[in-house]
Parts: structure tokens; C-alpha cells; sequence
């Protein structure tokens, strides 16, 4: 189950350690080391040093951009990025790269991908995902907001909400009921919509940390071009599928590096406050460890099947359902380690609002109480536990299927 590596591979990781060793700072110890504007400011021009050394999308086909790199260079250099605690990409190119480019190289059409793949990777155009409504969220299927045809434009009339960036972004992949006579699923085209005209609004939503992160976009006479469409008129519930497999698939390699070393620095946070003898404590570190390791196996696992061509499916439900319930419980013991300093805030919140803080971060009661309330998210977002187990029972083991409303 464990990849082995060929001697090529591994000069290949050689040469990805090189560049990193040149173009971060001497002192580098991550991305959780910086505190406030640093955090932004360093992303935002790593970004640029990525796109000119062309590593933000390492698996694209050269013609449209990409680095055109092999399975095996793509998990080398995801890896060596983790263990030095450096982002791939900007705060919307996970929305931008990894899920509308990706589905734009599988459904969209010769124009789409000439027009939009190298202007996602320039940061000319920033995209966010409106897909959640607030009548449909597990039950996407239901969703309400209407385009209808008008001329060469859809008109578009309704709401999305918890889009993740929209406050960032300048373009939003949106799913839209365009046929409301059909079945459910198959009235719903997948639209490529620019958010800069009078029709969108964007409205931020608080977070329980504080943060507004995600926003309520309402959409009053909204248009876009009529070809707009990605995968054909009424057939946006397949593309959009498509896009949950790499929504979900994509963190096999970079999560268990991301928790061990949180781990690391939990125990060392038990240590320094002399928490590390308790017997309560040191168990509940051991149920950690060996959770992480287990997180490990499922990686290689998933790891293995992607080098040998198998693409992201149901299975990406197991590892998303292992990791974000495994946060609810470390991040839990954080707070029994810190006891009652818990409850007084010292030191910058974490850099990322998902998963774990970023590698380096402090271990402060403000990195570890975020981490607390932002792991609440990581059950509901990309697909809830209860929504997870019924797509590990009835894809994944068969099972018969849950019965469902008429
Ligand atoms: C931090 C964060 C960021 C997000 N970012 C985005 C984004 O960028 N774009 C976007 O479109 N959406 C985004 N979402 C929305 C997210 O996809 C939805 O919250 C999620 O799909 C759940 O939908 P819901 O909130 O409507 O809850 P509901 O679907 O109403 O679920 C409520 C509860 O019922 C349970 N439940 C529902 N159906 C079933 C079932 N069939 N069987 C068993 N239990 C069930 C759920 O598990 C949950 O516990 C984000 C959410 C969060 C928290």
C-alpha cells in the first residue's frame, strides 16, 4: 500500500526541495510563523512565485497553462509544500484551480477552457461556488434559484449562501434551476456568472470566530452570457457532481502531514504546561496518535489508487468523514490541556479557517480556541458527516439506499 518511489521520482522531489529552499526565506519555519497583514502579504506574493515558476496547477495539460505534470510529480511536490508549510495557491484557488478548472478540463467547451484556464492562473478572474441555498444544502437537488433564457442572456433570480470567499471573488460557478417543469435533478445547468454588475450582492455572514468568511450572495435580475453553461443546457447536476469528486479527493496526501504536525505541537503545548504526566491527557494524546496514523493509511491508500489512474470518487467520503470528526476531538483536548486560559484569547487566530492552523503556528490559545470553533465547520462543509456515511454506505459498500421523500 505504501507508494514506493522510482530514483527519478525522487530526484524530481530533490529538485521541488531545491526551489524551495531558494525562494523562501532562510529562516522559514511556515506559514502559522507570520502574524497579520505578513500572513497575506506572503501569500500573495507566493502566489506570483508560483505561477511564474508555473506550480499552481501542476496537473493541467501545458497547453492550457499547466505544469502538465505526472501523477507521481503532482503527490512529490503537494508533499514537499505541506512538510515546509506552504500554501499552493491563494485564498480562491481551491474554488478557482482545483474544483472549476479541473471540471472545466473534464466538461467545458474548447472556448471555456481557452478563455478562463489562464485567467484563473494569472489571478485575473478569482471564482467562489455558489452551489448551498438556504432550502438546499445536503439536498442540493433542491435548489431554487431560477435563470431563465432571455435572448442571448439567462436572467437570474434567487439566493446562495455560506459561499466561502465570495467576498474575494469576481466570478461565482453557479447552479441554477433552468427547466422547473423536469425532475429536479435534471433541471439545473452549471453557469459561469461575473459577480462586478448591479444584480449581485454580496452580503458577509459572522462567524461563531468572529471572521466573516463565508457571505449570502442574492441575485435580483443577475445575467450572464447565454454560453455561458458548462456540460449543456439541463445537465449541470453530472458536472456538478463531477466537481464534489474534487471538492472532496484532494487532501490525501497534504492531511496527515497538516495533523501530524499539529499533533506535534499539541503534545508539545501538554509538555510546556506540564499537562504531559496526566493519565486522562496522555491518553486521549494516544487515541490522537493513533488516529493520525490511521490518517496516514487512508492517504497511502487513496495515494496508491491515484498514481495507478483512478480518479477521485465516493471513496473521498471515508478520509473527509476520518479527518473532520478526528478535529472536533484534538481540538477538544487542546482546550482541556489549556483549561481555564482557554477561556482568555492571547495571540492571532489561525491563519486558515480550514482544518488545522498553518504549520508554525504559536501555540497560543487564540491559534488553538479557533482551531476549536472553526473544526464545528469541517463536519457540515463539503458534504456533512450524516451525508458522508450515507454515500460510504450505499456507494462504497452497497447498501441499500436510504429512503426518500416523493
Ligand atoms: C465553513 C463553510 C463553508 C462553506 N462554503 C460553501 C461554499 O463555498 N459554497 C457553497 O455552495 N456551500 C458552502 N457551504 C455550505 C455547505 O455545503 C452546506 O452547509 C452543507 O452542504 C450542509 O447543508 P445545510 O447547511 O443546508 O444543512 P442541511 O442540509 O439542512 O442539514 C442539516 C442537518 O441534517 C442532516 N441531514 C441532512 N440530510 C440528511 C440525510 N439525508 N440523512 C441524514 N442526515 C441528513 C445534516 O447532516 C445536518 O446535520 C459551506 C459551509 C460551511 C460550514
Amino acid at each position: 500500500m505504501h507508494p514506493t518511489y522510482s530514483a527519478e521520482a525522487e530526484v524530481y522531489r530533490e529538485k521541488v526541495q531545491a526551489f524551495l529552499a531558494e525562494k523562501l526565506p532562510s529562516n522559514w519555519q511556515g506559514l502559522g510563523a507570520l502574524e497579520g497583514d505578513d500572513i497575506m502579504e506572503f501569500v500573495t506574493e507566493w502566489r506570483k512565485t508560483l505561477y511564474e515558476a508555473n506550480y499552481l496547477a501542476p496537473g493541467w495539460p501545458t497547453e492550457y497553462g499547466g505544469a502538465g505534470l505526472s501523477a507521481t510529480e503532482q503527490v512529490i511536490l503537494a508533499e514537499e509544500f505541506a512538510r515546509a508549510g506552504v500554501p499552493t495557491g491563494g485564498p480562491n484557488d481551491v474554488f478557482g484551480i482545483q474544483m472549476l478548472g479541473n471540471t472545466l478540463l473534464m466538461w467545458g467547451s474548447e472556448e471555456q477552457k481557452q478563455h478562463y484556464l489562464p485567467r484563473i492562473l494569472s489571478g485575473e478572474d478569482t471564482w467562489c461556488q455558489g452551489y448551498s441555498e438556504p432550502n438546499a444544502g445536503s439536498d442540493l437537488g433542491s435548489l431554487g434559484l431560477k435563470a431563465d433564457l432571455d435572448g442571448d442572456e439567462w436572467i437570474l433570480n434567487g439566493q446562495k449562501i455560506w459561499t466561502s470567499a465570495g467576498h474575494l471573488a469576481d466570478h461565482i460557478f453557479t447552479l441554477a434551476r433552468t427547466d422547473s417543469e423536469a425532475p429536479k435533478h435534471k433541471g439545473i445547468s452549471f453557469l459561469l456568472v461575473p459577480m462586478d454588475q448591479p444584480g449581485i450582492e454580496v452580503r458577509p455572514i459572522k462567524m461563531i470566530s468572529g471572521e466573516s468568511e463565508f457571505n449570502e450572495i442574492f441575485y435580483t435580475d443577475a445575467r450572464c452570457p447565454k454560453d455561458q453553461v458548462v456540460g449543456g443546457v439541463n445537465n449541470g447536476w453530472a458536472v456538478a457532481m463531477s466537481l464534489l469528486g474534487f471538492e472532496r479527493g484532494e487532501s490525501a496526501a497534504t492531511g496527515p502531514i497538516r495533523y501530524e504536525s499539529e499533533l506535534d505541537r499539541l503534545i508539545e503545548m501538554a509538555r510546556e504546561r506540564g499537562r504531559a504526566d496526566d493519565p486522562v491527557i496522555r491518553q486521549k494524546l494516544a487515541w490522537c496518535y493513533s488516529k493520525v496514523q490511521i490518517m496516514e493509511y487512508l492517504g497511502q491508500r487513496t495515494l496508491t489508487k491515484f498514481l495507478a489512474g483512478h480518479h477521485p470518487g465516493p471513496d473521498g467520503a471515508i478520509s473527509k468523514l476520518y479527518w473532520s470528526e478526528y478535529h472536533h476531538v484534538v481540538t477538544e483536548l487542546s482546550l482541556d490541556i489549556m483549561g481555564a486560559d482557554a477561556m482568555v484569547q492571547e495571540g492571532r487566530p489561525p491563519s486558515s479557517a480550514f482544518q488545522t492552523d498553518d504549520p508554525g503556528a504559536a501555540n497560543s490559545s487564540a491559534s488553538w480556541v479557533g482551531s476549536f470553533l472553526n473544526a464545528r465547520a469541517g463536519t457540515i462543509y463539503a458534504g456533512s458527516s450524516q451525508i458522508q456515511r450515507n454515500i460510504i454506505g450505499e456507494m462504497i459498500l452497497g447498501l441499500p439506499k436510504e429512503p426518500r421523500p416523493q
